[in-house]
C-alpha cells in the first residue's frame, strides 16, 4: 500500500496495531522493572552501534517488534544501567520500584504540569511533597517552588530570582530616596560595584559558576578549610570586600566530589550584618537530612531563601527531577513569569502554575513518581532507605582507612567515600576502573583532589552492600 493512502489516524487509533504496541511496550517495561540482574552494561563505538543497529529510520517504518528489539539487544545494552548497585560513579540514581512505575503513568495520562488550571491534580500533589519537604528542611510554611529538571537548571532558576530581587531592593532603596514611588516596578538597576556577584564554596558543583555565565555575573569562590566545609568567617570576608554586589550566598548541603556539608548555621547568621539571599544547593545531600544519623549536619538550612534537592539522587525517583523550593514564593514568581497575550488567561489567575517558579513553561509532572512513591510507603521507609547508605559508606570508610596501601581523603559526611590505592597514578585508577567496567563488575570512575589522583564510592542504592564494595577493593 502506498504510504499516502495509510489513513492520518492510524498511529493515534486504538486498534489491532497499537493495542500490540503497549502490550509490547508494558511487556518490556514490566520485565526490566522487575529484573533483578539487569547487567551493568557499557558502552559500545558508534562504529559498533551503527553496524548492529543500522538505519531505523525509513519512510514506511520498521514496526514496532523490530524498533523494540533493536532497543533491548542492541542500544539497551550500550547504556549504563544507572540503579545497579555496583555503578558508584558521579552520584547514582536508585528509583523505588513505585517511581519507576508511576512514571509510566504520568505519560499514559497526557498530563500538563505547567499550569493549575490544566494540571490541578498533578498540581496538588507535587505541592504537597514540596511542602513535605519544605517542612522536613524547617522551612516556613508558606514555602513553596516547583520540581524542575535537574540541579542545574534549579540552581540557575534560584539565582535568577536572588538578583531579581537584589534589583527590586535596589530600586525600591533608590525610589524612596528620590521620592519617586515609580521606581520599584523599574529593577533594572546595577549594583554599585558595577557588576553583580554571588560568593560560594570553591568545591561548589560546577553548575553554580555555568549559571553565572548564563546570567553574566560574577563568582566570588572562597577556599573551605581543609577539611572542605566554608564556614561563616569565609564567607564573612568575601561579603566584607565585595559589599552590596553580592546577591547571593550559595552553600553546599552535600558536596558532589565528598558529600560535605557547609556550616550552614554559621553562614545564615551573616544575614544580621548583611543582605543577601541564602541559596542552599543540596542537590544531592540535602536528602541526608531525612535521616536520624545526618540530620543535625543541616542545621541552618531553615534560614534559606531557596533550597534545591534532586529527587533523582537520593531520594529515589526516576531521571529528572529537581525540587526547587523558595522561603517566599512569590520572588520566584516576579523573576520567572512569562507574559504573552495567549498567557494571559493563566498569569491573570492567583492560582498556582509551576511554570511561574523557574526558566520554563511546559512541563511534565515530573515530581509524580515521587508523590506517588512517597504516599504509598510513607516517609519512614525513605528515611531507612538513606540512613542505609549512610551506615555502609561509613562501614567502608573503615574498612579503606584500615587496610594497608589505602587511605581515606577525607572522612566521609553523607554516603561519598574518597579514597588514594597508594602509588597509583592517574593512568593506574585508569586502567582499574576500565577493567571493572570491561568485566561487569562496577563502575567506579578516577577522580583527583588537590592535583592528586584518586576514585572514590557515591552510593545512594540500598541494595548496594559493604561486601560489594569490599570485593571492589580488593581488585586494586
Ligand atoms: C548533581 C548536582 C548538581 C547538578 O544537578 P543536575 O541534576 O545534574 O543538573 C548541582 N549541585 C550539586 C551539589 C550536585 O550534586
Amino acid at each position: 500500500m502506498n504510504a499516502r493512502h495509510e489513513p492520518a489516524t492510524r498511529m493515534h487509533t486504538t486498534s489491532h496495531e497499537t493495542e500490540q504496541i503497549v502490550d509490547l511496550v508494558l511487556d518490556y517495561s514490566r520485565r526490566r522493572m522487575l529484573s533483578d540482574d539487569t547487567p551493568l552494561d557499557k558502552p559500545s563505538s558508534e562504529a559498533e552501534l551503527t553496524r548492529l543497529a543500522g538505519r531505523t529510520i525509513t519512510e514506511r517504518g520498521i514496526g514496532a517488534v523490530k524498533a523494540l528489539s533493536v532497543f533491548e539487544h542492541v542500544l539497551a545494552p550500550a547504556c549504563i544501567t544507572t540503579d545497579h548497585p555496583q555503578y558508584l560513579s558521579f552520584i547514582p540514581t536508585a528509583p523505588t520500584k513505585a517511581a519507576t512505575a508511576f512514571d509510566l503513568v504520568v505519560s499514559a495520562s497526557a498530563l500538563y504540569g505547567g499550569s493549575w488550571l490544566e494540571g490541578a491534580g498533578a498540581v496538588y500533589a507535587e505541592n504537597e511533597v514540596l511542602a513535605w519537604l519544605a517542612s522536613e528542611f524547617g522551612l516556613p510554611a508558606a514555602a513553596g517552588g516547583v520540581f524542575v529538571q535537574g540541579g542545574t537548571l534549579g540552581n540557575l532558576s534560584a539565582l535568577v530570582a536572588a538578583r531579581d530581587h537584589a534589583r527590586h531592593l535596589l530600586a525600591e532603596a533608590a525610589a524612596s530616596a528620590s521620592g519617586d514611588a515609580g521606581g520599584a516596578d523599574a529593577p533594572t538597576s546595577a549594583p554599585p560595584g558595577g557588576r553583580w556577584k554571588i560568593v560560594c564554596s570553591a568545591e561548589a558543583h560546577s553548575s553554580i559558576a555555568s549559571a553565572a555565565r548564563v546570567m553574566d555575573v560574577d563568582v566570588v569562590p572562597v577556599k573551605p578549610a581543609a577539611d572542605g566545609m566554608l564556614r561563616g568567617d569565609d564567607v564573612r570576608a568575601a561579603l566584607a570586600e565585595h559589599g552590596t554586589s553580592v546577591f547571593a550566598v550559595v552553600a553546599t548541603a552535600g558536596s558532589t566530589n565528598f558529600g560535605i556539608v557547609d556550616d550552614l548555621a554559621s553562614i545564615a547568621e551573616l544575614k544580621a550584618d548583611y543582605d543577601f539571599w541564602l541559596h542552599v544547593d543540596g542537590a544531592y545531600g540535602l536528602a541526608a537530612m531525612l535521616s536520624p544519623l545526618t540530620r543535625d549536619r543541616f542545621a541552618g538550612v531553615e534560614h534559606a531563601d531557596s533550597v534545591i534537592v534532586d529527587p533523582h539522587k537520593w531520594l529515589f525517583a526516576p531521571f529528572d527531577a529537581c525540587a526547587l523550593i523558595y522561603r517566599d514564593p512569590e520572588a520566584g514568581r516576579r523573576a520567572h513569569t512569562q507574559h504573552a497575550e495567549y498567557l494571559d488567561t493563566l498569569t491573570e489567575q492567583s492560582e498556582w502554575s509551576p511554570s511561574d517558579y523557574a526558566a520554563h513553561l511546559t512541563r511534565r509532572a515530573r515530581g509524580l513518581p515521587f508523590w506517588f512513591s512517597l504516599a504509598t510507603y510513607g516517609g519512614a521507609a525513605y528515611r531507612e532507605a538513606i540512613s542505609h547508605s549512610i551506615t555502609v559508606a561509613a562501614d567502608i570508610a573503615r574498612e579503606i582507612s584500615s587496610r594497608e596501601g589505602f587511605s581515606l581523603v577525607r572522612d566521609p559526611q553523607l554516603s561519598v567515600v574518597v579514597f588514594e590505592r597508594e602509588g597509583w597514578t592517574k593512568s593506574d585508577y585508569d586502567a582499574w576502573s576500565a577493567r571493572l567496567l570491561d568485566g561487569q563488575k562496577a563502575f567506579v570512575t578516577p577522580s583527583s583532589h588537590a592535583g592528586r589522583p584518586n576514585t572514590r564510592f557515591a552510593i545512594v542504592n540500598p541494595n548496594t552492600t559493604f561486601e560489594q564494595l569490599v570485593a571492589i577493593l580488593d581488585t586494586m
